[in-house]
């Protein structure tokens, strides 16, 4: 009776997620963080409602709505210029379904098209724009920006399997803050209805509602651009270090940027590190300790004002994650300069883009590539983890 109940309120809560995550809130920060003023339009007719959800206006395509931050206020203004009483957040949604939202940064940008709907909310320094939308539109506006859209169509769908469990799995990321996931690479880049594109829509709607699964929960699928040959081990027991070569032990992802080097003299790399290790300074030696699969794990970093340890991931952010470009890296001293030469690109864990395109191309497809990199998942719809949880509670 007790495991009954309690299998119940799992089930509820399962039923409860998935619910929401039908649709997704996405705060769009990468162009209008923070915005002091922000101008709203739409392919055909549209409305904005108040706080209340009272209709405070209505207008037609092309009609460019002001909204502007004056003091501790968001002010919404009309084509004439009329300030219109109304109190924020502000709802702004097309009258028809084939309609998209357009934001503006200024008067005179091309504007980005957006799908569902957008609310606008002030916070601390200036405007929110918080785009809701079915998660499936959100993956069109995701996949070109995150995986050339002249890949492969299988790598493609393994693409969108992954955002789409990511998606989910992440969707309380930015509770705190009134939305979902951002449009950033702190989540996955999103450009809304202006980047899609026919391929990797096809993409998505041919994979629509799967999602990769491991012990029954939705996986928070990371992937990366170019593992180097192995990818990285994640946190999680799904994200586990795999070999990228094929069965003559050429690297999967081999491409023009696969090698990387940098080289600093003593001095810089000292000043580089210095603003979180003030006393360091004569540099020895630098030593690396990896993981089983081979991939750095800590920097050990010899020196006359004292030894240092540094995750290799920290090295990276530190130095510039455009300098030093994968994780995946040798350190040496030679001639009194500090050389970081390494293979790959990105974080190295989960699948990689890279890889997942050569996979393809030889014949894999999307199932086999998404289990290739993510240990121990199943390919699941979203609708049989609910039927699964659904019976059991019977
Ligand atoms: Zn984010
Ligand atoms: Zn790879």
């Amino acid at each position: 009776m007790r495991r009954a109940i309690i299998v119940g309120i799992i089930w509820v809560i399962v039923i409860g997620c998935f619910a929401e995550a039908e649709t997704i809130k996405i705060g769009l920060l990468r162009r209008f963080n923070d915005a002091k003023s922000v101008f709203v339009s739409c392919t055909g007719k549209f409305q904005i409602a108040d706080k209340s959800g009272a209709i405070v206006l209505q207008s037609n395509a092309g009609d460019k709505i002001s909204i502007q931050v004056n003091q501790s206020q968001i002010l919404l203004i009309d084509t004439t210029g009329n300030n219109i009483a109304a109190e924020p957040p502000f709802c702004i949604t097309s009258c028809s379904l084939d309609d998209r939202i357009i934001l503006y940064q200024n008067q005179n940008d091309k504007g980005t098209r957006y799908r569902g709907k957008i609310s606008v909310l002030m916070n601390k320094s200036g405007i929110l724009l918080i785009n809701e939308l079915d998660i499936e539109d959100y993956l069109l506006g995701v996949l070109p920006c995150e995986m050339p859209e002249s890949y492969h169509s299988e790598a493609l769908k393994a693409q969108a399997v992954a955002a789409r469990s990511y998606a989910l799995a992440n969707r309380m990321k930015h509770y705190s803050q009134g939305f979902s996931l951002c449009d950033s690479s702190d989540c996955q880049i999103y450009g809304g209805a202006e980047v899609e594109r026919p391929k990797a829509s096809a993409a998505v709607r041919d994979t629509a509602g799967l999602v990769a699964v491991f012990n029954g929960q939705v996986i928070s699928a990371q992937y990366t651009g170019d593992c180097g040959g192995i990818t990285a081990e994640g946190r999680q027991p799904y994200l586990q270090s795999v070999s990228d070569c094929d069965d003559k032990g050429i690297d999967m992802c081999d491409n023009p940027q696969h090698t990387w080097s940098a080289a600093w003299n003593i001095a810089d790399f000292e000043n580089i590190l210095k603003p979180h290790y003030p006393n360091l300074s004569g540099i020895k030696d630098i030593a690396i300790e990896r993981t089983s699969a081979g991939r750095p794990y800590l920097v050990k970093i010899k020196a006359d004002s004292g030894d240092i340890e540094i995750t290799a991931s920290k090295l990276r952010m530190l130095v510039g994650i455009n300098v030093v470009k994968s994780t995946y890296f040798t350190a040496k001293i030679i001639d009194g300069a500090v050389i970081l030469s390494g293979r790959g690109m990105g974080h190295g864990v989960g699948m990689c883009q890279i890889g997942a395109n050569a996979r393809a191309k030889q014949g894999a497809s999307f199932e086999q590539i998404l289990k290739h990199y993510y240990s121990g998942i199943q390919i699941l719809p979203m609708s049989d983890l609910l039927n699964n949880t659904n019976s059991k509670s019977q």
